[in-house]
Order: C-alpha cells, then structure tokens, then sequence
C-alpha cells in the first residue's frame, strides 16, 4: 500500500487527536527508523524519550520473546517473578522503598496523587487536602493528571477538574511558599520540565522545595517520567541535586517500548498510604512487562549507561552550541544530558518536518524549543550526522 493510502485510512479511522508527520514507520534498527518506503531517519526523539537503547536491541527483544512463550498476563491476584526482580532492581536504582507498577505515565500520576492524597487523610483523620503544581508542567492527559498539568489550553474544555491544585512558578521559590496552607499535602513537579521547553529545576529551588516540604509535612512528588532513566546522566534526575522525593513517577524508557509506567514511595509514606482496597489495576505488572523492566534495568546497569550519557552529552552540548551561536534565530540552549532544548525563533513545527524530509526524527516542546531526547546509546557519528542534517535544514530557512 502506499503512503497515501496508509495515511487515508488512518484519518478515516483513527481518532483524529494528533496532527502526525506525514509518514508510515516501518522497522527500526539501532538509532535508525526505516518507513514504509524504505527511507531512513536518523531518530534523535526515541519515541518521546522511551527507545534507551534504540530498536530491536536483540537481547530486550529475546527476554520478551522468551516471557511471550513463557506467561504474559495473570492478574495481580497473584503473585509472579519477572515483575518481583523488575521491582528490586528499580528500588536499587532509585534508593526508594516500594514501588507500584502502572500501565503508563500518567497512570503512574494518578497514583502518586492519590497516595500523597491518602497519607494526609491517615495523618489528619479528614480529607479535603490541597496539591501546589507548577505552571507550564506537563503530567499526563487523565482528568487527575490534567489536573496538575499548568496549561490552560489543555485543561479548559475538561473543567471543573480536581479541586484544590494551585500553581506556582517553576524555579521561583516565593511563589511556590506564597501558596503553601495548612490543607497543603503535596508539591509535583519535573525535576526537568520536558513538555513545557526543557527547563532544568535549579539546585536552590529543588533544595527550597525539599526544605518546605520538610517543614509542613508535605509530600515531594517528582515526576520523572520523562528526565528519569539515565537521561540526564544519573539513572533519575533528582540525584544529580542531593535533593530526594517522597513519591516518585516514572515511565517511558522504564519499558523501553512496552508500555509501563510506576509510582515510588519511601518507606515513611509507604506505611501511612495506599493499603489494600485503595488502588489496582488489572493489567498493571504483569509478567510480561516485568520481563521488559527487568531487562532494561539490567542492561543499564551493566552497561553503564549514565556514564556513556555523561561521556557523549556534552559533545551534543558543544554541537548544538555550535548550531545556536551559527544562526541568529536559534537564541539559546538548555538541558541536562540527553534531554536538551534550543530555541527558536522560526516555527519549530516547521523545522522539524523540514527535518523529516531530510532524514532527521526531532521533535518540539512548547511552542518555540526543538527538543532533542535521543536513544541514549547514541555516538558520536549520530551527533555529527544530527548536527549536519539539522545544519542543512536550519540553512533553508
Ligand atoms: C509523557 C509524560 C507523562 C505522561 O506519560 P504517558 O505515558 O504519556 O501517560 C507525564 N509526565 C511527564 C513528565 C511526561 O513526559
């Protein structure tokens, strides 16, 4: 069938939520795409931060082949092994103390609110407790999820949502303090807003966040889903701050393709939170994605993978550095690792379809970042190839 064809029946069929790139991918093989035409794109957006060790990496696909043939689903009625060892390597990876497996992002969201939610109900005895998030954060489309997510355009036709969630200003300590109450139970925020432009916390406002929290009791909610998983060169982005969370999130590269997401809680909130009755989900670490988590944590372990991020980050830093100091309209660059942004000043819609054409997978973040969350097993060569493309791409406009 060709494209065309393809893309009609798409848009005849499938709900009309995203206006796609005009393009079929096929196959995928280390950090390179192939579509139905068999054109190559060198990917530097990994299926939205998700794709660590690029496709059909032979030994993730064997453990899943391996687990297919073995046992896929039973329910969480019972219990089951792939998911019990994915579970004790995140807790290593991460220093948290329990863990509950989701099936996506913002799943993993919808239980970290409802579990702050729970621990100041067993505290106070009452509910009716508050949530401060962050303008500009993004947390996932779900009604409680869009509840903390700081963008009007996203929220709006939803309403009313979740009581009782403020916003305050990423990286701005006062307005964050300024919104604190007694009914105050928890603060959420990206340790790097990814959606929102690609903006890093400061060392001094993740510290003055962890410090309030500390003061009024309230419960830390990083949401790692995004900056997590060795993309900034610590397995979670938080370790790079000294700075720790009460309950973390994390998904996208945490199944590497299988789609899998989980909520971390220390210990402290552990007991005082979600008991039996409180939550479930049916499809939620099951042996099949156990197997994929379990995979992927081993690998990146054993192959070190933040230590390979901390070695080619800044060799991509240098050459988007290079590419923003060459054209007037790319004004800046920021980021941590692999998860880097630059802006501009052109429509980045544009760029990165321009982009496409000649053989380059980018995508966008807000409404003026080209965002650049590669496969972390990426080269050099891939950087150079990238930084020529987009060099070629940037020289049109
Ligand atoms: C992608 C993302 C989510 C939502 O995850 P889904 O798997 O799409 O539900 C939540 N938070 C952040 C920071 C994200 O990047």
């Amino acid at each position: 069938m060709s494209k065309e064809s393809y893309i009609r029946d798409a848009e005849e069929s499938i709900l009309h939520t995203y206006n796609r790139f005009q393009v079929v991918l096929d196959h995928g093989e280390g950090v390179y795409l192939y579509d139905t035409d068999g054109k190559e794109y060198l990917d530097f957006a990994a299926g939205i931060a998700v794709q660590a060790f690029g496709y059909h990496n032979r030994e993730y696909c064997e453990a899943l082949k391996a687990q297919v043939d073995k046992l896929m689903h039973t329910s969480n009625l019972y219990y089951n092994e792939p998911i019990i060892n994915a579970a004790k390597r995140a807790l290593k990876a991460s220093r948290m103390d329990r863990i509950f497996f989701t099936n996506s992002g913002t799943e993993a969201i919808e239980g970290a609110i409802k579990a702050a939610k729970k621990y100041a109900y067993t505290r106070d005895g009452h509910a009716g407790h508050e949530i401060i998030a962050m303008n500009h954060s993004f947390h996932g489309r779900s009604l409680g999820a869009l509840s903390v997510t700081g963008n009007a355009h996203y929220q709006e036709p939803f309403e009313p949502l979740l009581p009782g969630v403020r916003f305050a200003e990423f990286n701005q300590l006062d307005s964050v303090k300024a919104l604190i109450n007694e009914k105050t139970c928890a603060i959420i925020l990206e340790t790097v807003q990814g959606e929102g432009g690609i903006y890093p916390a400061t060392k001094e406002f993740l510290e003055g966040v962890r410090a309030l929290c500390d003061e009024h009791d309230i419960l830390l909610i990083l949401d790692e889903i995004q900056c997590g998983m060795g993309r900034t060169g610590e397995m979670f982005a938080w370790q790079h701050y000294g700075v720790k969370p009460d309950i973390m999130t994390s998904a996208k590269a945490l199944g590497c393709g299988v789609p899998v997401g989980a909520f971390f809680l220390t210990e402290r909130v552990a007991e005082k939170s979600l008991a039996p009755g409180d939550h479930g989900t049916t499809y939620g670490g099951n042996p099949f994605v156990g197997a994929a988590v379990d995979k992927v944590l081993e690998m990146m372990e054993r192959d070190d993978i933040t230590g390979h991020v901390k070695e080619i980050a800044p060799y991509l830093e240098q050459k988007l550095d290079g590419l923003v100091a060459k054209y007037d309209f790319l004004t800046a660059r920021r980021g941590m690792g692999l998860m880097q942004g630059v802006v501009c000043e052109k429509p980045v819609g544009q760029v990165a379809a321009k982009a496409l054409e000649k053989g380059l997978i980018v995508i966008t973040a807000g409404s003026d970042v080209l965002r650049f969350v590669p496969p972390l097993i990426i080269g050099k060569e891939h950087v150079d190839e990238m930084a020529a493309k987009l060099d070629a791409v940037l020289a049109e406009l």
